[in-house]
């Protein structure tokens, strides 16, 4: 079973060669989550009887999509309709969206079987997949370990085989961390290439919804079908979709790829250090010129993230009142403590940390020196990025500074958490496509990723440089699950 879940082709090919119808082959897989969740806990809700009587009713299915009964997990902040979409909070405990995210509806047209309920950090806020009101997620290479995060459940259940490919979104590293974490492939788009309508927002000006699969080409497929304009989101970029899937099989001779100096500077695992530099190497043997460049203000990368993000965090969560979605606290004498009890009782401890540093970054008086001073610093970190291109088609850069830590490892220490994200960061506010593939392993056998950025609306150079590094390598083919079960 291992080798048929290593790509969707392999999976497709084996459905035609067994013989077996779709709804077949999803019993057999829908049982096979269910033993891996027992361990895993990749999903917060999974439903087997509803999963299989999906595949049965959905007529889509059947219709020879390039998708066709394909499951894809999606991230619980991910509006699927009539499922249970609650962000892995209290605070939207039981909300079952009335409509569809555009990425979802497009999937759907595909003829993707969806398996909604992707665990997660509350609101997408941490790096790994512990603040879910659900439980943590577990890592599929070692359980003790966790997966990354925030898109911790996606990233797990792409790793252990539960299905072939998930949706995950990324505010700050979220798809790229938990692939990094997990050995798998992790896409976060050009901000705006992919549609916002339906994902339930974190910070606005960030958030953006990517694939996370098992090899570059499943990468590039599901990039092509969600891509694209799309008028119920107003940031949304009306600019013709390339074949993405075209860029596999390409060489990279002559391309430029550029080292910042300022992401190879210390505090990185040494196991991560070598997997990277020996990549390097490849890339220079592959044709590739290794160009070292500068992105000087990335040591601001960090601190105006985290005025920015939870700024717009504590706008957007403004709307959990009790009143529309979700939650309400039962024994309120008024509407004010209606309010104030549902949200101490509805958000868990690293949403409330948001909140709080948001409103007061944003506060009458404080706004001009925190909020105002990290948009002008943003500018500066995406002219860094403009500037860096001039001499390199893309930038080379470790994922996360270490492998996946222990479970409640950093759960106590919010800053220790948030440099995970250091080197990902960036990218997202500079609005520019990065994706981590598989690099390497460390000594403890955990896996190690690569970050690839381009330059905005040019993730082809990511899938042409991603695939052919892919092809030489044998990293993406490994299976966590094996060694997990003892096999
Ligand atoms: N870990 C980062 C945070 O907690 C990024 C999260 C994300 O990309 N959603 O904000």
């Amino acid at each position: 079973m291992e080798d048929i879940l290593s790509s969707i082709e392999s999976f497709c090919a084996w459905r035609a060669k067994q013989n077996i119808s779709i709804k077949e082959s999803v019993e057999i897989l829908a049982s096979r989550i269910l033993e891996i969740e027992k361990s895993v806990h990749a999903f917060s809700h999974f439903d087997k009887k509803a999963f299989i009587e999906k595949a049965e009713l959905d007529n889509n299915l059947s219709k020879n999509g390039i998708l066709s009964g394909i499951p894809i997990a999606i991230k619980s902040n991910i509006c699927v309709k009539g499922e249970l979409t609650d962000c892995s909070s209290r605070i939207l405990e039981g909300f079952r969206p009335p409509y569809n995210a555009t990425v979802v509806e497009k999937l759907l047209a595909h003829g993707a079987l969806i398996a909604s309920g992707a665990n997660m950090d509350e609101f997408a806020f941490g790096s790994s997949c512990e603040t879910s009101y659900f439980g943590p997620t577990k890592n599929p290479w070692d359980i003790t370990r966790i997966p990354g995060g925030s898109s911790g459940g996606s990233a797990a259940s792409v790793s252990s085989g539960e299905v072939l490919a998930a949706l995950g979104s990324d505010t700050g590293g979220s798809i790229r961390q938990p692939a990094a974490m997990c050995g798998v492939v992790g896409l976060k788009p050009t901000y705006g290439r992919v549609s916002r309508y339906g994902l339930i927002a974190f910070a606005s000006s960030l958030d953006q919804i990517g694939p996370i699969t098992r090899n570059v080409a499943d990468s590039a497929c599901i990039l092509e079908i969600i891509s694209g304009y799309d008028n119920r989101d107003s940031t949304s970029v009306n600019m013709p979709v390339p074949r993405y899937t075209k860029m596999l099989g390409a060489d990279i001779k002559g391309v430029k790829i550029g080292l910042p100096s300022e992401y190879f500077e210390g505090g990185i695992d040494e196991d991560v250090l070598e997997s990277v530099r020996a990549s390097i190497e490849l890339f220079k043997k592959l044709g590739a010129e290794i160009v070292n460049i500068s992105l000087p203000n990335t040591k601001y990368a960090l601190s105006c993230y985290y005025i920015i993000g939870p700024s717009e965090a504590s706008s957007n969560l403004a709307r959990y009142d009790g009143a529309h979605y979700g939650y309400r606290a039962g024994d309120a004498d008024d509407i004010i403590s209606m309010y104030t009890k549902t949200r101490n009782e509805g958000f868990g401890t690293e949403a409330k940390r948001r909140i709080l540093i948001g409103t007061y970054a944003l506060s009458a008086g404080y706004y001009d020196a925190y909020y105002l001073k990290a948009q002008k610093v943003r500018t500066k970190i995406a002219d860094d990025f403009k500037e860096a291109f001039k001499s390199c088609d893309c930038i080379l850069t470790p994922t996360a500074p270490s492998t996946a830590f222990k479970i409640g490892e950093k759960m106590n220490d919010p800053l220790k958490m948030y440099l995970s994200d250091i080197f990902t960061i960036p990218a997202n506010l500079a609005g520019i496509p990065s994706m981590s593939i598989p690099c390497g392993f460390s000594r403890e056998s955990l896996p190690i990723g690569l970050q690839i950025m381009a330059k905005a609306f040019d993730e082809e150079t990511i899938i042409r440089v991603a695939d052919a590094f892919e092809r030489h390598t044998e990293y993406s083919q490994k299976y966590s699950l094996g060694r997990e079960n003892g096999k």
